[in-house]
């Protein structure tokens, strides 16, 4: 029963976006994904009458990104856990001076001695969209891979994460602040768009970083679809995976981000099932793991 009422008012809001949603007008539906090119879209029906996806001419002068790295494929059929680790910064701190600080840090030669052993163990890396398209039985799943995540947007997951990501030829996904972006710390969209290029994918974390469970839900749809919808026009590319603040989701919040269009969502459970595609959980990777602490946590999902 405790998702008893947010259901009922999902139920009679969905009602309310059909009934609404006139022949040659787009409804929100899981099909729906926040493209670069969709700016004659109307994703505002009733529900959402505030939202617009930006203005993309800027976006489609952006070059093709680079493929992203494949992975090896699972036989049909077989979908093995793919161990999905989450990372905030690439960077030194001083335990002393900032504990939470360097908790959330990875020095640079931590993550490459990391991301070299994935390699050198024969694991790939795959991207969330990737993973997801996996879990929704709509492409391959990998034999052997985790997903790197990282969030918030810092500029050194484009200054000591990027490089390191590079020299392995390993991919990640980082979750963007849409309001954060270009502020002190954080990447501005021009290097948001060479992680791109780079053959990352980008993803989106609201606009700013608020907790979901305490807005309502036009608040919410603006949240998490505005941020999507911004990142998208400025990326040029469509925007398929989302990270809720700080892991703060409910059913309902679960609900709006599937049906603006995302494929996929991140939470900060530490465990468990795959199956919910809007209730990933993810591994923690903390800065004091040691070397042979990350491996274990690697290996106790897929060995
Ligand atoms: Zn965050």
């Amino acid at each position: 029963m405790r998702f008893a009422i947010p259901l009922f008012i999902v139920l009679l809001l969905l009602s309310a976006i059909v009934l609404t949603s006139g022949p040659g007008q787009a409804r929100l539906g899981p099909f729906r994904v926040f493209g670069a090119f969709s700016s004659g879209d109307t994703a505002g029906t009733a529900a959402t009458p505030t939202i617009q996806v930006p203005d993309t001419s800027l976006a489609t002068q952006v070059p093709a990104p680079a493929p992203a790295p494949a992975f090896a494929a699972a036989p049909i059929g077989q979908r093995p856990y793919i161990p999905i680790l989450m990372y905030h910064y690439v960077r030194a701190v001083d335990q002393a001076a900032d504990p939470l600080g360097y908790g959330l840090s990875v020095t640079p030669n931590q993550f490459a001695a990391q991301v070299e052993w994935l390699r050198r163990s024969g694991y790939d890396t795959i991207q969330m969209s990737a993973l997801a398209a996996c879990i929704h039985g709509e492409g391959a799943c990998p034999a052997r891979a985790v997903a790197l995540t990282f969030d918030d947007g810092y500029i050194d997951a484009y200054t000591a994460a990027l490089p390191v990501l590079q020299e392995y030829g390993a991919t990640a996904t980082f979750y963007i602040v849409s309001g954060f972006v270009g502020q002190d710390a954080y990447m501005g969209w021009d290097e948001i768009r060479a992680l791109r290029s780079a053959g990352m994918e980008i993803g989106a974390h609201s606009i700013s970083h608020i907790d979901l469970t305490t807005l309502n839900h036009d608040e919410n749809v603006d949240q998490i679809a505005r941020s999507g919808a911004e990142i998208a026009a400025q990326i040029g590319a469509p925007v398929r995976s989302f990270c809720y603040p700080a892991g703060r989701f409910n059913a309902e919040i679960a609900a709006i981000t599937r049906d603006v269009g995302y494929t996929n969502a991140t939470t900060t459970v530490q465990e468990g099932s795959q199956d919910d595609l809007f209730a990933l959980p993810r591994a923690r990777i903390y800065g004091d793991m040691s070397q042979e602490g990350f491996q274990a946590t690697v290996a106790a999902y897929l060995p």
